[in-house]
């Protein structure tokens, strides 16, 4: 199994969302299947209970499991029919550790967040990237997980802990981690400003992953200066330097992808170059 993370930096609601779902659309183009998980760090069990005006609507899925709206971007862009286990939030994580700790799994162990916690989280995530979910017999490629919140945030830290083990345990070649960020411009120079994610990289860094591809969210298309500036300061290679702007239609998003060769850049990081690399999205 390839796991291909997206991550978010600088602020939320940056469409981490859409890009790992079209993230997903270029890969499945390229003859993948591909499955997704959806963290969401918040304590609550599943989103059933949480206020639309706060949250959006809650998407049901086709289990009864009420979820992130994410999960219906992964379902209509991938066309896949997802469990509700695809969705995994700290509340579903800590109710399985407990329920094992009653139960005298532990065997008089102290139950702590490291290990116990973040094994239940790299468990459950190879667990549930194993079921099929686009109708077809086996296992899928790729897992595309994006990782709700923004790096840094004191509740997504057991995510990322058992997120850099999981990396560490699949290998280089099976693990691509994307970091959607923010390059606002600022004023009236009108300049596209690449501090806010040097340092939510550098966070990252400090966390012990490293992004092999920057997904840069701005009003208007990113300069060559610009992504040079990044590629130098966050230590990711210019090639992978994706540009995703405001489009009118987010349908638009794995086009722009596509345009900008991503699929076969995220195909090589995964060792995946025998894949025909030409997808048809037109
Ligand atoms: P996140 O998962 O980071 O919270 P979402 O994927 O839910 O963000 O996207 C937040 C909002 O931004 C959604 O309304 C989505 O339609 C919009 N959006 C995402 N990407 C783009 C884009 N490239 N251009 C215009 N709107 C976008």
């Amino acid at each position: 199994m390839k796991y291909v993370l997206v991550t978010g930096g600088v602020v939320s609601g940056l469409g981490k969302g859409v890009t790992a779902s079209s993230i997903g659309v270029v890969l499945e183009a390229c003859g993948l299947r591909v499955t997704s998980i959806k963290i969401d760090p918040y304590l609550n069990t599943d989103a059933g209970t949480m206020s639309p005006f706060e949250h959006g609507e809650v998407f049901v899925l086709d289990d009864g499991g009420e979820v992130d709206l994410d999960l219906g971007n992964y379902e209509r862009f991938l066309d896949v029919t997802l469990t509700k286990d695809n969705n995994i939030t700290t509340g579903k994580i800590y109710q399985s550790v407990l329920d094992k700790e009653r139960k005298g799994d532990y065997l008089g162990k102290t139950v702590q967040v490291v290990p116990h916690i973040t094994d239940a989280i790299k468990d459950w995530i190879e667990s549930v990237s194993l079921i099929p979910v686009d109708g077809k017999e086996g296992q899928a490629d790729v897992c595309v997980i994006e990782l709700g919140g923004t790096v840094g945030d004191i509740e997504s830290m057991p995510f990322i802990e058992a997120l850099r083990q999981l990396s560490f345990s699949v290998g280089q070649e099976n693990f691509c981690l994307i970091h959607v960020s923010l390059i606002p411009v600022l004023g009236v120079v009108g300049e596209q400003k690449t501090k806010p994610t040097q340092h939510s990289v550098r966070e990252l860094r400090a966390l012990g992953l490293t992004p092999h591809f920057l997904a840069c969210r701005s009003a208007q298309p990113l300069l060559e200066a610009t992504k040079a500036k990044l590629s130098q300061f966050c230590h990711v290679p210019a090639a992978n330097i994706l540009n995703i702007h405001d489009v009118p239609n987010i349908w638009h998003v794995p086009l722009l992808l596509r345009n900008q060769n991503a699929h076969h850049s995220i195909l090589k990081q995964l060792n995946l170059t025998s894949v025909a690399t030409a997808p048809d999205l037109d």
